[in-house]
């Protein structure tokens, strides 16, 4: 349903509540097999009695808690939220606690953005509040002004240059025009690349203070109408979001690789100015009705003619003192509390293995899709779950769900509490991420290779709101080329399209919680979500009004989602042997070392050696079909053999890490340096190969073809 204005909007405020979850549901048939169990029957039964639990009518009651008021991290609302998450833990029989860290975040203390011509005439002068009429949550004095998170705190002012999406790229072709930005303010549009990036990439350049604005060509009235008439950005909304430097380490900046407990001495945080993952100039978000005067007076030589955006005019680079901007950004940094929610199930017989499940809970203002949807989801997968155990099931393995604080941030609360329990997780099974739950009807995921089957075959038994099942949507939409659209690129030009003919699962870049998780420490981790048109990403008009209008108007859709994510978590906690597909990931890898060749011949490098990684990737690929066979039919005591499947996926963890970046040791999947949100598969290589640098290359290489030897070893060790 879309409406396309607001007279309508009480009334789908007044249906929303009134209406509960459709009447007759159909469920698909559940499968009569599935990889990981020897009769999957009384499973197949359990998942029926779980998935009659879950309410769209209750999702939409946690959403509108939980969106009541702005509830940025650390703050008394933040808190709020964390004590109604604990409280429905409890009810389903979690063993629940507040577990508190204490990291450093800043707030917007003076944010100012002028722009004057030539001649002293004043422009613009920002940031203009966000407004459009009849929003019933943008007057809330508690809406913080748009910023971004770990921007420096400075107050600069300089000639301005257009920069496109401020990609390396992008700075390639301003050379070729014989435009620096050093000493200037360089204004990127959001899009293509994650925002820390882009000011990462400006630093280098030596620019003096970054503007980042959302162009209408990426979420606003080019993609659709405008909310309150539609889901797309309207003029004065701004895309918060942080600026930190993710891809060198997420988390508390002060803590790289330890824990940020609220008694860690002071001693052993690393100063704001020696961190990292902090940048050193300032940056702040604008919307296009501020950024457009800028724009259209910058004056200098024509853009490329793919920079043009949606605005009405000819896109110009600047650089030739046409405009000065004037950008005063005061931040104020401090250690604030912020809260993860934890509640367990100790599993009966593999207690050691922890299934983790957690979205986060934090958000720049309301959150109404990132996050909350993710967060009413998983309330009543928990309430499913709870359930159960009132009927007396028990899990097999350790059920844990997290409710991460600070996500917007930097990943900070998984982040922190990943780096308090790195023995324990050693042995977790998997990590499943919700974050974007629902964005609208389009189901996607991603995941390691190991688990592509795993979460496929489990949406088959989950009934779409558009009738069939998720699974039969899923193929639906990839076919009619949508699925996972919004802020997150999906996939990688180094990766080849997926070895396997079946609906695309996509590779974990980051931008969400499972980093810590996979690319730290390599727990198997997986990503759902469902999107659709959504230009309010991180604005103040991310809120519960137009969730309704235009995401989920009955929540049937939070409902769908709290199906897969308990299916996930039932699956993982109760498969006789553990349900990784080694045969496929080994041919995932096969495929990168492939495209990587074609790569380094493209790009004219000489003298890199592809021998012994391929040759190990195959030997990898040989002995997940050979271990295949026991997973297929499992009998006895599993256990030494799930020892073996889940120390695979840490013989793929390089304890010294990336190059410059030794918090990432994953081999396989990691942030891209210069992407952020998309995912660099095999990025030692890969980036060598960028670099145009064969040492480098070749020496990665080396780790990667050990590594895969070692993985490929414990496989083929499993009795
Ligand atoms: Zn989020």
């Amino acid at each position: 349903m879309r409406l396309s204005n607001l007279a309508a909007l009480a009334t789908v405020l007044l249906l929303a509540s009134a209406s509960s979850s459709i009447a007759q549901t159909q469920f698909p048939t559940p499968p009569q097999k599935a990889f990981g169990y020897a009769d999957f029957a009384p499973q197949a039964k359990i998942d029926a009695e779980f998935m009659a639990v879950p309410e769209a009518k209750l999702a939409g009651e946690h959403l509108k808690t939980l969106t009541a008021a702005p509830h940025i991290a650390g703050s008394k609302e933040d808190h709020d939220t964390a004590e109604y998450v604990a409280k429905k833990f409890k009810e389903a029989g979690l063993d629940t606690e507040i577990v508190e860290y204490r990291v450093l975040l800043n707030r917007p203390k003076d944010i100012k953005v002028t722009a004057t011509d030539a001649s002293g005439k004043q422009l613009m002068s920002g940031p203009t509040p966000e407004h459009v009429d009849n929003d019933p949550f943008q007057d809330d004095p508690r809406v913080t002004t748009a910023f971004n998170g770990s921007s420096a705190s400075a107050d600069v002012t300089g000639d301005v240059v257009y920069a496109n999406y401020g990609s390396p790229a992008d700075y390639k072709k301003l050379d070729d025009l014989h435009i620096s930005v050093k000493g200037k303010i360089v204004i990127v549009r959001y899009g293509e690349n994650f925002r820390g990036v882009k000011v990462y990439v400006a630093q280098q350049h030596g620019a003096l203070g970054v503007i980042i604005y959302s162009d209408p060509a990426d979420d606003g009235y080019v993609k659709g109408d405008k909310y309150p008439h539609g889901p797309m950005r309207p003029d004065s909304a701004v895309q918060r979001g942080a600026v930190q430097y993710l891809p060198i380490y997420a988390g508390d900046t002060t803590t790289p690789g330890i824990a940020s407990t609220p008694d860690l001495p002071d001693s052993q945080r690393t100063p704001m100015d020696q961190a990292g993952n902090q940048p050193k100039i300032p940056a702040t978000p604008l919307s296009y009705k501020d950024a457009a005067p800028i724009l259209e007076n910058i004056g200098g030589p024509d853009s490329p003619r793919d920079w043009q955006g949606g605005l009405p005019f000819t896109y110009h680079v600047g650089g030739a003192g046409a405009v000065t901007v004037h950008l005063r950004a005061i931040q104020e940094y401090k250690l604030w509390p912020i809260w993860d929610v934890i509640g367990k199930i100790p599993g009966t017989d593999e207690k050691d293995n922890w299934v983790v499940a957690g979205n986060h809970r934090d958000a720049w203002v309301y959150g109404a899709v990132d996050p909350n949807s993710g967060t009413a989801a998983m309330l009543e997968t928990v309430h499913g779950i709870g359930s159960l155990l009132k009927s007396g099931w028990k899990p097999k393995r350790t059920i844990v769900f997290g409710s991460w604080d600070a996500e917007e941030y930097g990943l900070i609360g998984s982040t922190e509490w990943v780096e308090q329990h790195p023995q324990e997780l050693q042995h977790a099974a998997a990590y499943f991420n919700m974050d974007v739950g629902v964005a609208g009807p389009d189901f996607g995921a991603s995941s390691v290779p190991a688990l592509k089957p795993f979460i496929r075959d489990l949406t088959h038994e989950v009934p779409s709101p558009k009738g069939g099942s998720v699974y039969d949507q899923w193929k639906v939409s990839q076919k009619e080329g949508r699925g996972r659209g919004g802020r997150r690129s999906s996939g990688d030009s180094r990766a080849n399209a997926s070895t396997d003919e079946d609906v695309n699962v996509g590779d974990l870049g980051s931008g969400s919680d499972y980093t810590p998780f996979i690319q730290h420490i390599g727990v198997p981790s997986a990503d759902i979500g469902s999107s659709g048109p959504y230009g309010v990403y991180h604005s103040v008009f991310d809120n519960y009004a137009w969730f309704v209008m235009n995401a989920d108007p009955t929540f049937v859709y939070l409902q769908q989602q709290a199906r897969v994510f308990g299916l996930e978590v039932l699956h993982m906690a109760d498969a006789d042997v553990l349900p990784y597909d080694y045969e496929l990931y080994g041919k995932e890898i096969q495929s990168y070392l492939a495209k990587a060749r074609d790569r380094a011949k493209d790009t004219g490098m000489q003298n890199v050696n592809f021998t012994a990684a391929e040759a190990a990737a195959k030997r990898l690929t040989q002995a997940g079909a050979a271990v295949k066979a026991k997973q297929l039919a499992p009998a006895g005591d599993m256990r030494p053999l799930d020892e073996k499947l889940r120390a695979t996926e840490t013989a793929l963890i390089y304890e010294p890490g990336l190059p410059h970046r030794p918090w990432f040791k994953h081999l396989i999947f990691d942030p891209g340096e210069y992407t952020g949100y998309a995912a660099v598969v095999i990025p030692g290589v890969n980036e060598g190969i960028d670099a145009d640098d064969a040492v480098r290359t070749n020496q990665q290489m080396q780790i990667l073809a050990t590594a895969l030897n070692h993985a490929a070893e414990v496989l083929e060790s499993a009795k």
